[in-house]
């Protein structure tokens, strides 16, 4: 006998609450700061069934995440008068919002996955890599930050959110006061948008002088910070050169701009479930993040003990979980593949 569809769902829903269960218990599930001016965001089979919900207590909010267990949870980056108001920044009265870059990768060159969606070793290793380039690269050595001023979370899926914090208040007051056009600014330094040949500046100048290897041309470039009038003295297949690894060094990060910029968006909680991979949103230590595994260590372990019959009804490309490897002929699957397979929408069926 093959489980319903609307039973497969409630299955589904049994192991999210299980799951809430033991992090609100044991106070890994992140509750925002400051509650009451937070909204908040959830969705069972889409990504967000519905927002402008607001609590008035840490207490209320929790007790709302046990009896719901979302699939998908979110929480505004803005503090707001109104967060359960409908129609905007203007309405809601932000009056404060948090900084945070959103990494999301589309499928590294190395992947071999058919599945544009689907996860392996390639994208999420790409993941990783923009987090280093964006923290090492950009935010401590031309922001003056360090690693104790930020928050790197992964977000389930193929990304990872970098939270800003500063631990000086005043800096952090600063920045969470700014406005959207101020966030704007800072986005398009880190995205390369506003770089002038004209006059190159110290961090951008950093940046591409190591991506070059020719030694006359570094030193060229080193000494001066007008580099337009450098390139237009080259000839055209050398102007082109320069100019290419210029762009190959700006186009590292794939940032998603709304993130930073957006008065009302909303990011995921940390400490919630992915819904499309049943993956963990889980914080990240800097120096532990070079062995993160997100495959491993982003499955809560509870969720490889259990064991179901099931049959796959498609062609889907192969998913490791650990150390085991899946595929569309795997008859016994734990529970973590289970939700994988239900939040990439996989015909499947689970058999009893
Ligand atoms: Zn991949």
């Amino acid at each position: 006998m093959k489980v319903s569809d609307k039973d497969k769902l409630n299955l589904i829903k049994r192991y999210y609450k299980e799951y809430f269960r033991d992090a609100v218990k044991n106070r890994w599930l992140e509750v925002p700061e400051d509650i009451r001016h937070r909204e908040i965001g959830y969705g069972y089979l889409k990504k967000v069934d519905n927002r402008n919900l607001s609590f008035n207590s840490e207490d209320e909010y929790l007790r709302w995440v046990l009896d719901r267990a979302p699939l998908h949870l979110y929480k505004s980056l803005a503090y707001m008068k109104y967060p359960s108001s409908v129609g905007g920044a203007q309405k809601k009265g932000i009056f404060r919002r948090e900084l945070a870059f959103d990494i999301d990768v589309h499928g590294g060159k190395r992947c071999t996955h058919k599945d544009d969606g689907w996860l392996c070793n390639h994208c999420l290793e790409e993941g990783k890599n923009q987090v280093f380039t964006l923290i090492d690269e950009f935010l401590i050595p031309d922001f003056g930050l360090s690693k104790e001023d930020l928050r790197i979370v992964f977000s389930g899926n193929r990304g990872y959110h970098i939270y800003i914090k500063p631990r000086d208040g005043d800096i952090r007051d600063t920045i969470e006061h700014w406005s959207r056009e101020e966030r704007r600014c800072l986005i398009e330094y880190i995205l390369g948008k506003n770089l002038n040949l004209n006059y190159v500046g110290s961090g951008w100048k950093r940046r591409i002088l190591s991506a070059i290897k020719n030694k006359k041309l570094l030193a060229q470039l080193k000494r001066s910070n007008n580099w337009k009038s450098i390139i237009e003295r080259k000839n055209e297949r050398e102007k082109k050169r320069i100019l290419n690894i210029i762009e190959s060094v700006k186009n590292r990060l794939e940032l998603d701009e709304k993130v930073m910029e957006d008065d009302i968006r909303l990011l995921r909680v940390i400490g919630s479930l992915h819904g499309y991979t049943g993956f963990i949103v889980k914080e990240v230590n800097y120096n532990s993040l070079e062995y993160f595994d997100p495959l491993r260590d982003a499955v809560y372990p509870k969720f490889n003990r259990e064991y179901y019959n099931i049959k796959i009804k498609e062609k889907i490309d192969p998913l490791r979980i650990g150390d085991n490897l899946f595929t569309y002929k795997s008859r016994e699957v734990p529970v973590s593949v289970i939700l994988y397979l239900f939040g990439h929408s996989v015909n499947f069926e689970i058999l009893e």
